[in-house]
């Protein structure tokens, strides 16, 4: 055996949680939760926005480039085969992690934000067409409501959107009358970014199915919190970004039904999309490499599928409940800061924290907590209509990771009383 196959052999590091989720131990799976701010320790708020990355993810990537780089689907060579066998082993990773039907169901993408334009450019431009309308909701990110809002410019089909309560829960009633005849497609979030909302995915489904609508979920702040489940959910399509889910950036899934995508166009044209070329007529390829045209992002697929390991790793359950009592803690805590009014109170919801402070600007509260070395959020989140449906125009907003703890929040509401004594 080559030094370069025996090295090629050698088992990533595992994180031993034998003894149960120990959130220390998690953390120092992170490197940079070991960095100083300021001189202080990081208290990171902010996985939201993105996630850190445990040093499998790290160290996935670089043994890519150091071992096992080159250009997938195209050479025969043996760095070539092994790459786009570590590629192809990253998708067969995200197919069981979505527990899809078929590998041939992922595509890889650059993140959810692609994810969403390749389905509103393909499938939503020749089948939604003048008067045909896609129902979004009130609490979605810019990337689930400017791709529909380009697709209804391009066709003349209208943009509805079903409305949330002062809790910040889908109205789940107004949803299902706002499904129509002419509904076409319903593009919701399984996780809202700036309330934390978990919304009902399958209730959604079946409402939508029962009228004929095809359904895409735009999975960005489900992905790093929940099981997922693509079958369960019945969804037709999933979206989402690694680097939202301990991954690299530059990196994502689109979920799609394999008939859908079969019946789908191409998105972008270029190599790897094409079974032949000729300058008279080109031959497509079969998904998911239908919607790959171009050199992919190859550590980045190898960086995601690490991530998934090390989620599987710790199980999607021991997360979420460790994340849940840390929010409970939050939540508390938070309530208890004299002026802070919490955005975002769902009974279901992910460790999503979205305040204002009263007279107070959210800027002045994140710069202050900054040079406390904690990082957290502030401003519109991507998502300004959700903003004008509550009256503001910005909010701070802290968000939880796997490796988020009690004492990140004690440091949180220290700082916010240092915010308070500079403002007030
Ligand atoms: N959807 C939601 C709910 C998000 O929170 C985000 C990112 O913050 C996106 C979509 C867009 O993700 P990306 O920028 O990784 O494409």
């Amino acid at each position: 055996m080559s030094n370069l196959e025996t090295s090629l052999q050698t088992p990533p590091k595992r994180l031993d949680l034998t003894a149960g989720y120990d959130v220390e131990r998690v953390r120092q799976a992170f490197p940079i939760l070991a960095e100083t701010i300021y001189g202080k320790p990081l208290i990171y708020l902010d996985s939201a926005a993105t996630s850190q990355k445990p040093q499998a993810v790290i160290d996935a990537m670089s043994r890519f480039f150091l071992k096992e780089n080159a250009n997938v689907h195209r050479g025969v060579h043996f760095l070539s085969v092994r790459a786009t066998e570590e590629y192809e082993k990253a998708r067969a990773k995200v197919q069981r992690f979505l527990n899809a039907e078929h590998v041939e169901e992922i595509v890889f993408v650059r993140g959810t934000t692609e994810a969403i334009n390749l389905v509103a450019q393909t499938l939503g431009k020749t089948q939604v067409h003048a008067g045909d309308e896609v129902l979004i909701s009130a609490m979605e990110h810019h990337s689930n409501i400017v791709p529909w809002q380009m697709l209804c410019e391009q066709t003349g089909a209208h943009l509805r959107v079903a409305p949330i309560d002062d809790a910040g829960e889908l109205l789940l009633d107004e949803l299902e009358r706002l499904i129509g005849p002419r509904t076409r497609l319903v593009a919701v979030a399984h996780v809202s970014n700036v309330l934390g909302t978990i919304n009902p995915i399958q209730r959604i489904v079946e409402l939508a199915h029962a009228r004929g609508a095809r359904v895409l979920v735009d999975g960005a702040q489900a992905a790093p919190h929940l099981r997922l489940d693509v079958r369960a959910l019945g969804c037709d399509f999933y979206a989402l970004s690694g680097h939202k889910m301990y991954g690299p950036t530059g990196v994502g899934v689109l979920y799609g039904r394999r008939e859908l995508l079969e019946a789908m166009p191409p998105y972008q044209g270029g190599g790897d999309m094409i079974l032949s070329v000729s300058f008279e007529k080109t031959l497509y390829n079969k998904p998911p490499y239908r919607f790959e045209a171009g050199t992919p992002n190859m550590a980045g697929a190898i960086g995601l599928g690490a991530a998934i390991d090390f989620l599987g790793e710790l199980g999607a359950e021991a997360i979420a409940a460790h994340e849940q009592t840390v929010l409970s803690y939050a939540q508390q805590a938070l309530a208890a800061v004299p002026g802070l009014r919490l955005i975002g109170t769902a009974p279901e919801k992910v460790g999503v924290l979205s305040f204002v402070l009263d007279g107070i600007h959210p800027h002045d509260i994140g710069t202050v907590l900054d040079r406390e070395g904690i990082a957290i959020r502030t401003g519109h989140h991507c998502a300004q209509p959700l903003m004008q449906r509550f009256g503001l125009a910005a909010t701070a907003r802290a968000s939880l990771g796997c490796y988020s703890t009690e004492q990140d929040i004690d440091a949180l509401v220290t700082g916010l009383a240092k915010v308070r004594e500079l403002f007030q």
